[in-house]
């Protein structure tokens, strides 16, 4: 007899594997999971609903002898949030593929109320961009890679902050301006400082506007590149808005 699990989480990936089935990754507040979910591609599957990518879901598990896991039930709490608008589709698609890229290995825990935060907001009619890039700084700092926003890198002074090194990891203060940081005006500096330091509680407190958050994303997607290789697809759909 086959152990059952009960896991619950959001789906960040969903990938055809044989002829109607997927393997799915869900992030859970115990970290990722993956399981096969049989006959998933077919219209009739009552777990289709349960695995499209960003629904919250609750699942039912079987551990086969091999240690991979697979579906036997499924339930839906909540689909992804269904807007037919361009701009949240490609936001919701973009976390998803920077949530599979992203979020690897053991732990994750802490990345979870994060997606969860981002997707919610959202549902609920909170500007997309700017969910995408408070939730990718978030991401960024949570894996090891925060930008350090609270003073200049090289000399560590608090004031006369002028530009921003990606290559040296954060805000660079006018006596030190070299030629690995760009300088950027205040209102940039201040949405970059914002985007890492916010709570989970300010999450939907504020909104920047749209070609501010389609340039951000970009920067933090290069500087994402440029630390791990890791390309995300998705980036060009959104600066098509
Ligand atoms: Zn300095």
């Amino acid at each position: 007899m086959a152990t059952l699990t009960e896991r619950e989480g959001y789906v960040i990936r969903a990938a055809n594997f044989r002829d109607s089935d997927q393997m799915i990754s869900a992030l859970t507040s115990d970290g990722l999971i993956s399981f096969l979910a049989r006959g998933v591609n077919k219209p009739t599957s009552k777990n289709g609903p349960a695995c499209r990518l960003l629904a919250h879901s609750k699942f039912s598990l079987s551990e086969g002898k091999a240690g991979g896991f697979s579906l036997r039930e499924s339930l839906c709490l909540a689909p992804a949030p269904e807007k037919e608008d361009l701009l949240t589709m490609a936001s919701l698609t973009f976390i998803a593929e920077l949530s599979s890229k992203t979020l690897q290995g053991e732990g994750l825990g802490k990345e979870y109320p994060w997606l969860a935060r981002a997707v919610e907001a959202i549902r609920e009619g909170f500007d997309p961009l700017t969910s995408v890039l408070v939730l990718f700084a978030h991401y960024l700092a949570l894996e090891g890679f925060g930008l350090n926003v609270d003073e200049c890198v090289y000399c560590g002074a608090k004031t006369g902050i002028v530009g921003l090194s990606y290559q040296d990891g954060g805000f660079v203060c006018r006596k030190c301006l070299n030629e690995s940081a760009t300088e950027a005006n205040s209102r940039k500096l201040k949405i970059i400082r914002y985007c890492f330091r916010c709570g989970l509680s300010d999450f939907s407190r504020v909104t920047f506007q749209k070609e501010e958050c389609i340039g951000l994303i970009s920067e933090l997607c290069q500087y994402l590149n440029d630390l791990t290789g890791v390309r995300l697809k998705s980036l060009s759909i959104i600066q098509k808005l």
